[in-house]
């Protein structure tokens, strides 16, 4: 229960990755602001199945690419709870298409939800972090930021963003009590990999040393590590969960 008194806000905090962290966060004590686009009963889902273990959980629906929409939800968490410690940046979307047919449309929307949602959400959350003194920001980016992938130009191109986008603030406000880490996953079993074809299934997992897709689980440890108090003195990092795919 390391978190006891603390507040997190997770962006798409309803299904997948995002709701497996809320989870952990919450069970760790955090109180925990569950943020979705669409799917209102998903997201209020996570919020009963947290208040029924005792835990502390509101949902709020807010388009991460939207800045007003973003700001009115950093706002209600103030007035909920009074305070921010912690801002998991998880939001994400693919649209994946060879690159040679990408329309700038597939480009846009993927670029809008996964970076500059980041870059509004980093950006609002850090004005009570600040005055706080203290913050801990984790975003989920991905293995395919780093290594590329076959159909994923625009995604590939927004992980990879975040990366520079993370390290650029981590620095901006190392000396303000405020860590900023990337958590890059490879490939977790959500319904983002729903349109994967069997082919490319089967050709990513003969890449995987563990010969398997990971779960929404087996990451969200690792991110309330990096969201713990005591992670004080680590910023700027990229740790990446993948089952042993990309080594260097
Ligand atoms: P899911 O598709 O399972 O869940 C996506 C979540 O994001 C939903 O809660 C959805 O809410 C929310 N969301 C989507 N767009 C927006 C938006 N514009 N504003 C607010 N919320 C939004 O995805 P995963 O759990 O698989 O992925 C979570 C993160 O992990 C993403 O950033 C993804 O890129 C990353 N990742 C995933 C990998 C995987 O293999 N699954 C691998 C590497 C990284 P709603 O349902 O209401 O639309």
């Amino acid at each position: 229960m390391s978190l006891v008194g603390q507040v997190a806000i997770v962006t798409g905090g309803s299904r997948g990755i995002g709701r497996a962290i809320a989870i952990e966060l919450a069970r760790q004590g955090a109180r925990v602001l569950i943020n979705y686009q669409r799917n209102a009963a998903a997201a209020h889902d996570v919020v009963t199945l947290i208040t029924e273990g005792g835990g502390e959980a509101i949902a709020h629906a807010a388009d991460v690419a939207d800045q007003c929409e973003v700001q009115t939800m950093i706002k209600y968490c103030l007035e909920q709870w009074g305070r921010l410690d912690m801002l998991v940046n998880n939001a994400g979307i693919t649209a994946d298409t060879p690159f040679i047919r990408m329309k700038d449309t597939h480009w846009r929307a993927v670029i809008d939800t996964d970076l500059t949602g980041v870059f509004l959400c980093c950006q609002a959350a850090l004005a009570p972090m600040r005055v706080q003194r203290y913050g801990r920001i984790v975003t989920i980016g991905s293995l395919a930021g780093l290594a590329g992938n076959v159909g994923q130009a625009n995604y590939a191109s927004a992980k990879a963003g975040l990366v520079g986008l993370s390290r650029a603030i981590a620095r901006e406000v190392a000396c303000e009590g405020i860590t900023v880490n990337v958590v890059a996953p490879g490939y977790i079993d959500t319904e983002l990999l729903s349109p994967l074809p069997d082919a490319l299934r089967k050709w990513s997992l003969d890449a995987i040393a563990m010969q398997r897709f990971g779960r929404p689980e087996e990451v969200a440890p690792a991110v309330a590590f990096l969201l713990a108090p005591t992670s004080s003195y680590i910023t700027g990092q990229v740790l990446a969960i993948d089952g042993g795919w990309v080594m260097p």
